[in-house]
């Protein structure tokens, strides 16, 4: 019998359809072939991006030169300015609003690599490094709320037609988005209701119970969610309460390179490579200028990040209702993946 699922985050309902639960071997991902072009991300090929706005390089090695472990950039097909004002016009009825913001492309490899769990550790803890280090630089402009951290990986999750070039992306936004929106108001109910943040009570009942744990470290917890919208979503979470992505501990920042490494490497494994998108949930950016507006942020806000695998389609009752039918139950999806042996 299929079951509705009620996430209890946002209250969005999903249709987990178990009449027969769908394995990776059922799922079968086709893949266009990708025609690369000459990289502009490969080392030595500097000059063909914009220049960096951040790397960590050696000491001898010059800015936009070779030299580098990661380097950031802003990305060719920018739409966004920083230097924009922030004007709010109303056009009749509508609200309408400049192109505030910033578009980056966190280059994390400097050899042509197309997988992050193909690069070592250390590595992918530097792309973690790099990725806070922007997110604080951005935030401290006054006209930016959000930075969303995100990665397209296949051409059915966004990814490129010319570079499979390994990589992810920042878009710092002057709104924060309508997803993290919903999450904060949900998460600022519960925790006015229960005096608990949501994320930390979720940690520990999947903990307890562990039919959806995929990959369980000493700070980091990977779990299939409850109300999966799709097969194979994952939610990677600090076990320790923390609002902000930025503030990131160092043992955080080693077993979430782990957690890159194996995770994406079960999934490669499962699903033959499928495309997939992972986003990061983070609080916004809290200027001052609005005393008392995020008043319970810290403690009622967790950052995770949303790991989700493009490998059905989303069709018109779907778009057309905010429901969601998934044909692979989380706790199938969670217990394939344990099994899966990388
Ligand atoms: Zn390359
Ligand atoms: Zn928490
Ligand atoms: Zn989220």
């Amino acid at each position: 019998m299929p079951e509705l699922r009620k996430d209890p985050i946002i209250g969005r309902w999903v249709i987990i359809s178990t009449e027969r639960a769908k394995r990776p071997s059922d799922f079968k991902v086709s893949h266009t072939e990708v025609i690369e072009e000459a990289c502009p991300f490969c080392q030595g090929h500097e000059k063909d991006t914009l220049p960096e706005v951040f790397a960590f390089r050696s000491k001898r090695s010059k800015k936009d030169g070779p030299g580098w472990d990661v380097r950031v950039v802003p990305s060719i097909s920018q739409r966004l300015d920083v230097s924009g004002s922030l004007d709010r016009r109303g056009v009749g009825m509508y609200d309408v609003m400049d192109p505030v913001g910033a578009h980056e492309i966190i280059v994390e490899s400097p050899e042509h690599f197309t997988n992050i769990h193909e690069l070592p550790r250390k590595q992918i803890e530097l792309v973690i490094r790099s990725s806070a280090n922007r997110i604080t630089e951005l935030g401290k402009n006054q006209k930016l709320k959000y930075c969303l951290l995100f990665k397209n990986h296949g051409l059915r999750a966004g990814g490129s037609r010319t570079t499979k070039h390994v990589r992810s992306q920042i878009i710092a936004t002057p709104v924060t988005p309508t997803r993290v929106k919903e999450e904060l108001r949900g998460a600022r109910f519960y925790y006015k209701f229960k005096d608990r943040c949501i994320f930390c009570d979720i940690v520990r009942q999947e903990l307890e119970s562990g039919e959806r744990v995929v990959m369980d470290t000493k700070t980091m917890l990977v779990i299939a969610p409850f109300a999966s919208r799709f097969p194979f979503e994952l939610w990677i979470l600090p076990k320790a309460h923390s609002s902000d992505f930025v503030n990131i501990e160092k043992d955080e920042v080693r077993d979430l390179a782990d957690v890159f490494k194996t995770v994406f490497a079960k999934l490669f494994k499962a699903l033959n490579d499928p495309p997939y998108n992972y986003m990061l949930h983070t609080a916004p950016f809290r200027h001052a200028k609005r005393p008392g507006y995020w008043h319970t942020i810290k403690d009622d806000y967790h950052w995770h990040i949303e790991v989700t695998p493009r490998i059905t389609e989303v069709a018109g009752f779907e778009w057309g209702s905010g429901f969601y039918i998934n044909p692979t139950a989380p706790e199938d999806a969670a217990k394939y993946l344990r099994e899966t042996k990388i």
